[in-house]
C-alpha cells in the first residue's frame, strides 16, 4: 500500500461578536469566536491543508479563495469533504488525521470526542483516527495573550 503525508498550519485572531467553532463544534461556553471569510475554524483550515498537501493539491487558499463570496461564512466541516473528495478523485483515502489546537482560553478538553466524530465523519475514517490535541500558549506570543488561536495538524493517506 502506498502512503502520503502532508502538514498543515493556521491561525485566526479572536473576535466579538463571533461563535467560537473548532472541528465543526461551537463551543458555547467561548467569550469570543475567531475573525475571518468563512466559519474561521482554524482546527478544520489546518486539517483541510494537511490533506491537499498529502494529496498533491496545494493550499486551501487556492481551492476555497477568501475573496470568493462562495466561501463567505462557509461551514469549513463543508470544505473538508470536498477536500477528501479531491483527494478520492486522485485515488487517495484518509488514513489518519492528528491535530493540535494551541489556544490560552476556553479549556477545550471537554470538547474533543465532539470534534474528533465531527473530523472523523468528514474524512471517513473512525473516530480514533482524528485525533485532536489541545495545548495552551503558556501565556507567550500571540495565543498566550488572547490574541488569536492557531492549530497545526498532519494528515496520512493511503492509495
Ligand atoms: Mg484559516
Amino acid at each position: 500500500m502506498s502512503f502520503r503525508n502532508g502538514i498543515g498550519w493556521d491561525s485566526h485572531p479572536l473576535a466579538e461578536g463571533r461563535p467560537l467553532i473548532l472541528g465543526g463544534v461551537e463551543v458555547p461556553d467561548a467569550e469570543r469566536g475567531l475573525g475571518g471569510h468563512s466559519d474561521a475554524d482554524v482546527l478544520t483550515h489546518a486539517v483541510i491543508d494537511a490533506l491537499l498537501g498529502a494529496a498533491g493539491l496545494g493550499d486551501i487558499g487556492h481551492h476555497f479563495p477568501d475573496t470568493d463570496e462562495r466561501w463567505r461564512g462557509a461551514d469549513s466541516i463543508v470544505l473538508l469533504r470536498e477536500a477528501v473528495r479531491l483527494a478520492a478523485e486522485r485515488g487517495w483515502s484518509v488514513s489518519n488525521l492528528d491535530a493540535t489546537v494551541i489556544c490560552q482560553a476556553p479549556k477545550l478538553a471537554h470538547h474533543r470526542e465532539a470534534m474528533q466524530a465531527r473530523l472523523a465523519e468528514a474524512a471517513g475514517v473512525a473516530t480514533d483516527a482524528a485525533n485532536v490535541k489541545f495545548t495552551t500558549g503558556e501565556q507567550m506570543g500571540f495565543v498566550g495573550r488572547g490574541e488569536g488561536i492557531a492549530a497545526l495538524a498532519t494528515a496520512a493517506l493511503k492509495r
